[in-house]
């Protein structure tokens, strides 16, 4: 799952630049005449919502450009709004190169992927990461204040707002144990918070954004046992209502997901829910035994 980070992190180091963007903006904003404002609002975020079914017909993708080793081979896939997918499968089978199609951090070779029925390709990098929120094994955290990092999720939320996110997110008592609360300042070190504490940030920063589709990428490192009943309540609220695509250790969130796809050597081998893949007694049989 590391390389994942790798595009989330250089997003980081843009963050700043995007900051300046956005205060470059308001100034071009306030010179707008009222017609034109209302001309950028109906163009700019008052595109119709999305439902979030997200489709795979056939895709292919390598990361070599001589393709001479696929790592994801003709995948098809068909998520309905709000199903939960969990991706399982030995390590190296392409279950994170599956989240970095679906997000554009690479594009597929071979075959279409669409959202409520459009290529991706068609829709733009932003536009389509608007659409999606990430919760990964290492949370991207910039150096900043609790607040600033939760508020990532929708830059223009209320202080009220990300504060009522985060208690969504069963973050909110943590964070009111820190000595400077929601001013805390993360540093590269994290200052103390725990990585299920940075989980909880993310996914207070999730609830924020308030997207149709999510990516997670389920914990393995060991958790405390309370901090982990409070990922696992707040990741059921946050995935409540959306398409959600789960890299999956626990088996209880395969257990419980709408389609469980197993992956091996970039193909899905069998696919179903937990019951009809324990009946085949096949490869998922075998693996529960492993997880
Ligand atoms: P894990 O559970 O270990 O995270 P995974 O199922 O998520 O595994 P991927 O991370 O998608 O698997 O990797 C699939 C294959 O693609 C692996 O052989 C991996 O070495 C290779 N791979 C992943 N990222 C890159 C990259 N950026 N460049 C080249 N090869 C890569």
């Amino acid at each position: 799952a590391r390389q994942f980070t790798r595009p989330l992190n250089d997003l980081a180091n843009q963050f700043n630049t995007l900051l300046s963007a956005i205060a470059g903006a308001e100034r071009v904003f306030d010179i707008l005449d009222e017609k034109e404002e209302k001309d950028a609002e109906a163009i700019g975020d008052n595109r119709p919502a999305i439902k979030g079914e997200v489709v795979f017909s056939n895709v292919s993708f390598s990361y070599d450009e001589e393709k001479s080793r696929q790592t994801v081979e003709h995948v098809s896939l068909h998520a309905s709004p709000g199903e939960t997918i969990a991706l399982v499968g030995p390590t190296g089978a392409g279950k994170t190169t599956l989240i970095n199609l679906i997000s554009r951090f690479y594009d597929a070779n071979e075959g279409v992927i669409t959202i409520d029925g459009i290529d991706i390709n068609q829709m733009g990098r932003d536009h389509l990461r608007k659409q999606m929120s990430f919760v990964l094994q290492d949370t991207f955290l910039f150096q900043g204040s609790i607040l600033e990092n939760i508020r990532y999720g929708r830059l223009d939320a209320t202080d009220e707002e990300v504060e009522a996110a985060a208690r969504l997110a069963n973050a909110d008592s943590f964070i009111r144990n820190l000595p400077n609360q929601y001013q805390t300042v993360i540093t590269h070190e994290g200052n103390g918070i725990s990585h299920g504490q940075k989980q909880l940030l993310a996914i207070a920063r999730a609830m924020l954004a308030n997207p149709k589709i999510l990516l997670l990428d389920e914990a393995t490192s060991s958790i405390d046992t309370i901090t982990e009943i409070r990922i696992q309540e707040a990741l059921s609220r946050l995935m409540e209502g959306r398409t959600t695509f789960v890299i999956a250790h626990r088996l209880n969130t395969i257990q419980k997901a709408d389609q469980i796809l197993v992956l091996k050597d970039g193909r899905i081998i069998e696919s179903g829910d937990h019951n009809e893949l324990l009946k085949e007694k096949g490869f998922y049989y075998e693996l529960q035994n492993n997880i």
